[in-house]
């Protein structure tokens, strides 16, 4: 006899319809899969909870029946649940993954921080057989995570050099980040902050103490417009505590704009609870900045955590790593940025993938990162290309790469290149751009 649960139909916030969904990463939104999600409190914050309804996709549902059968939809849709029944250990990976023999060995020998973490509904959407596929590769360890390559650092931004105070990183006048909790639901295997994410803590205490320290030097730094709240990610604290957290910040008069970066709607996307919303909407104006890495991830749970948060107001942009042999090709990152334009989540930058102590087999060379640029602008919409950007070791900030578009100069005429390769001439009396440039007389 099926559950009660999974005979109830509840439709998403805004279902796309079918043709909208990308083809042969996942069919369109399974409307039969509800389910409540306990233990997010007590009171109104329970009964709400209860009545919750949140979709499970096809491929997640097989996923959930086969690998967690005594997990009934209303448990694999809590998001604490889920948290909780991380995959972690080797022995739990073995009974899901037929893993390889370097993936295997790396997970056996790992120790620190940056520890192996996948939430169980990530894992559904991941290939059980083949060790290069996408999502497998940027959650699996693999040996090639214990070499270290010239340029490699464990803080390649010098991010520790930059802390006003612990947790509070200071880098330009009128923006901070807040390392708010070192705690992931899943553990990226190319990420920029290994050096602190994960149980292990280590120097990194995101204590209650050290978040008021950051407070209060922000409250006393007047120059501070810009709060970017991070981690770790943020999105993994209670509701309470991210109300706190927000209500102070929007009380210092001088603080403009707070942003939230993190991966959680993309790997947990059953924490985005109507609760949840209701904390977030408190706190306007909000933007949120999205952990995406491949179309595998625009699932329908997805769907549903971004048009919630969409729904609520919050501007969604995406933040993508460009990861070698993961999405490093103009048709994977077009797909993912045309799915996400759908979904009302605005491409933002593309991350050459930092010099990351260990993340050598993760990362393309320039060449290919512009490459790429030059595959989408001007072949799709303008809203669905990303500012390419290396975030300059040592602290720099954000440097934008772009293809070259100029030609040279000739006279007035600045000569510039279009999308297809041809040239055309623009008028520029007053200008110098390209007068250095030795000009093929055949041009224009
Ligand atoms: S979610 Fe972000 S902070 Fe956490 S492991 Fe991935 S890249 Fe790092």
């Amino acid at each position: 006899m099926k559950l009660q649960s999974e005979e109830a139909e509840e439709p998403p916030s805004r279902p796309l319809a079918a043709h909208q969904l990308l083809p042969n990463t996942h069919r369109p939104i399974n409307l039969l899969t509800p389910a409540a999600a306990p233990g997010l409190g007590s009171g109104l914050g329970v009964l709400a909870a209860r009545t919750e309804r949140f979709p499970v996709g096809p491929r997640t549902r097989a996923f959930r029946k086969r690998f967690f059968p005594h997990v009934d939809p209303a448990q694999w849709n809590d998001w604490r649940w889920q948290a909780r029944s991380r995959i972690r250990s080797l022995e739990e990976l073995s009974r899901i993954f037929e893993l390889s023999d370097d993936e295997r060995d790396a997970v056996a020998r790992h120790q620190g921080s940056l520890p192996l973490g996948i939430t169980p509904y990530y894992a559904s959407l991941m290939s059980r057989e083949d060790a290069l596929e996408p999502l497998r590769r940027t959650h699996i360890p693999v040996g090639s995570e214990y070499l270290k390559t010239p340029g490699e650092a464990d803080d390649p931004l010098g991010e520790d050099g930059h802390s006003a105070v612990p947790g509070l990183v200071h880098r330009y006048p009128d923006r901070v980040l807040f390392l708010a909790t070192g705690f992931c639901s899943t553990y990226c295997r190319y990420c920029t902050r290994s050096r602190m994410v994960g149980e292990a803590g280590g120097d990194y205490s995101f204590s209650r103490p050290q978040w008021e320290d950051a407070l209060n030097y922000i409250a006393d730094n007047p120059q501070i417009r810009d709060v970017l709240i991070s981690g770790g990610d943020p999105l993994t604290l209670s509701d309470e505590r991210l109300d706190y957290l927000l209500g102070r910040l929007r009380r210092i008069p001088h603080v403009e704009f707070v942003r939230l970066g993190t991966k959680v709607p993309v790997v947990l996307p059953m924490r985005i609870t109507r609760s949840l919303i209701r904390v977030l909407k408190k706190h306007h104006p909000l933007w949120m900045s999205l952990h995406f890495t491949h179309p595998a991830e625009l699932s329908p749970e997805v769907t549903e955590a971004v048009t919630r948060l969409a729904d609520a107001g919050i501007p969604l942009g995406s933040q993508t790593v460009l990861l070698k042999g993961v999405n490093d090709s103009v048709e994977t990152l077009k797909t993912l940025y045309h799915g996400l334009l759908m979904r009302r989540v605005r491409p933002y930058y593309l991350y050459q993938c930092d010099p990351i102590t260990g993340s050598s087999h993760f990362r393309t060379s320039i060449d290919k990162g512009l490459e790429i640029m030059q595959g989408l602008r001007g072949h799709t919409t303008g809203y669905a290309v990303p500012t390419y950007v290396i975030d300059a070791p040592g602290g720099g900030g954000k440097i934008p790469l772009l293809p070259d578009y100029v030609v040279g100069r000739e006279g007035e005429d600045l000569i510039l290149r279009n999308f297809e390769g041809n040239t055309y001439r623009y008028n520029d009396p007053q200008g110098v751009v390209g007068a250095d440039r030795p000009l093929d007389r055949g041009e224009g």
